[in-house]
Order: C-alpha cells, then sequence, then structure tokens
C-alpha cells in the first residue's frame, strides 16, 4: 500500500491528508492506554492509516524498552503462589490498589508532529515506606501490545502493509 499526502485512499480513493487522531484509549485490564494527539493519515471517511508501515512496533518498542521502565514498579516473587514486593524496600506489597495513576510520555515518529501516550494503571503503596507502585513491571509490559491494539482498533487504524 502507498500511503502518504495526498495519495489517494485505498479503500475509497479520496485523497489522503495528514491529521490527528481523536483521543482515543484501549482497555486490557488493568491497563488503559490513551493516544493523545496521535499522528495519521486520513480520507475523508474517515479511514485512517499509521504514517509510517513501522510505526505500531517502533510505539511497543519504544514503551516497553523505555517508557514503561520510568514508572516504578514492584518486584513477582514466588512461582506458585504470587506475590508482589515493593521495588523499594522489598516489602510485600498489600493485595489493594491504593489508587489509579496515569502516566504520561511524549513520543514522536521521525518528523512527524509529537503526540502523548498515557498509560493508567493501578498503584500499590508499600506500607513501610511509602512507595507507589506498580506491581510488576514484566505484567506492564505484558499487558500493554494488547491495550494498544484495541486503542487502534477502535480508531479504526488498520494493520499497516
Ligand atoms: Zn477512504
Ligand atoms: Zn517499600
Amino acid at each position: 500500500m502507498d500511503i502518504g499526502e495526498g495519495k489517494p485512499c485505498p479503500l475509497c480513493e479520496g485523497p489522503l491528508a495528514s491529521r490527528t487522531l481523536p483521543d482515543t484509549s484501549g482497555d486490557e485490564s488493568p491497563m488503559r492506554v490513551t493516544l493523545r494527539g496521535f499522528p495519521v493519515f486520513s480520507c475523508a471517511a474517515p479511514h485512517r492509516y499509521f504514517v509510517g508501515q513501522q510505526v505500531p512496533i517502533w510505539l511497543l518498542n519504544a514503551m516497553v524498552d523505555g517508557e514503561l521502565g520510568k514508572i516504578p514498579a514492584g518486584v513477582e516473587k514466588g512461582l506458585l503462589f504470587r506475590k508482589y514486593a515493593c521495588g523499594g524496600c522489598g516489602t510485600v506489597l498489600p493485595a489493594a490498589a491504593a489508587e489509579t495513576l496515569t502516566y504520561s510520555s511524549a513520543l514522536a515518529w521521525k518528523e512527524t508532529p509529537g503526540f502523548a501516550i498515557d498509560v493508567t494503571i493501578p498503584v500499590y503503596r508499600c506500607e513501610s515506606c511509602g512507595r507507589e507502585q506498580a506491581r510488576s513491571g514484566p505484567e506492564l509490559a505484558k499487558l500493554l501490545p494488547a491495550a494498544l491494539v484495541h486503542a487502534f482498533k477502535a480508531a479504526g487504524l488498520k494493520a499497516p502493509g
């Protein structure tokens, strides 16, 4: 598919233009991902396309390799009976989340306009040191791909290629 500014939409042949996606969320319980100001190519219909074939994979990698690591997280322990320990002091975290927090990242694909991606997750407060954190970093990385796909689908963004 040849997707670009002024190119015909592969579905309706209407001209494509650079647009900004309305804010779009995807849920993969208990995570919610929200794209704000995400750049796309779109016809008038609108049929929407990624601004580059590599964008979905790039976004996933940028989050998993970089941004998710900035969210404070606990450590998963136990093979059979799983529990989660504070990433700061090692105390076992309470079973119930204290609240839901949103962590926001600013990203941009190549020369296209920057956008924000919000990751909203339950956070657990350590009863010893007060640190607020996600239960587990690997758990976040596991939830993110599905949450992103739900957001893309909600926006009618088709798989590239
Ligand atoms: Zn179209
Ligand atoms: Zn702690």
